[in-house]
């Protein structure tokens, strides 16, 4: 597979959310601008400088390229930093805590990457979520780990499958910035209307008398 090729890191976070919305983006390359975009470019805006910068005793090496050849995934990763002899990964999110795991999934994968590169194990990684301002520590156990590598194997086949079906999810649906595009409430409501329309003596072989 030529590099170019390789899946970006920030898809994953759209996997995990919802394979339909990563096929949205990454395959159809569907994007909706709202505030929740805007607000995350403009954060992304005060640390998009590549470059180190020292804090105390930890060094903050900036807007890092990884890649992994083996899992065939390439992306920036916002911050990796150097304390006291280990390499802690660093992503910074413009909302809360989120309850679903896209997130790691995106920390782990980056981490993955750093481990091919450097040659060593990186033991954590964290996530800065600016809306409340809190630092979570997300420990790269061998569970996140498989899992992590489970998502990218399954981003890159459902690349060459049909677009999914939407997820059974109200909550995450309400808060998709794709709701308009996707239009999962119209999908499903229409496909349960042909479910009910369906003759009961008709199967794919034809109908009885
Ligand atoms: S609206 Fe729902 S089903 Fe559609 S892409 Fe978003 S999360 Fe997925």
């Amino acid at each position: 597979m030529n590099p170019d090729d390789y899946l970006p890191l920030s898809y994953l976070n759209a996997w995990e959310y919802c394979p339909r919305r990563f096929y949205l983006e990454y395959v159809l390359g569907e994007m909706e601008i709202n505030e929740h975009i805007i607000q995350g470019t403009h954060l992304h805006r005060n640390i998009n400088e590549a470059g180190t910068v020292q804090e105390g005793e930890t060094f903050i090496h900036q807007q890092q390229w990884v890649w992994s050849d083996r899992l065939q995934v390439s992306g920036v990763i916002d911050a990796v930093e150097e304390r006291e002899g280990q390499l802690i990964p660093v992503e910074y999110k413009k909302g809360k805590m989120a309850r679903h795991l896209s997130d790691h999934f995106q920390l782990c994968a980056a981490a993955l990457c750093l481990e091919e590169r450097l040659g060593r194990t990186i033991a954590h990684g964290e996530i800065f979520y600016h809306a409340n301002r809190r630092r979570q520590q997300v420990p790269f156990t061998a569970q996140l780990r498989q899992a992590t590598e489970a998502a990218i194997r399954a981003a890159h086949e459902a690349i060459d499958q049909p677009m999914p079906a939407p997820i059974d999810h109200p909550r995450k649906c309400q808060a998709c910035s794709l709701q308009g595009i996707c239009l999962p409430f119209e999908v499903k409501q229409l496909r349960s209307s042909k479910q009910q329309n369906v003759d009961p003596l008709c199967d794919s072989t034809g109908c009885r008398d």
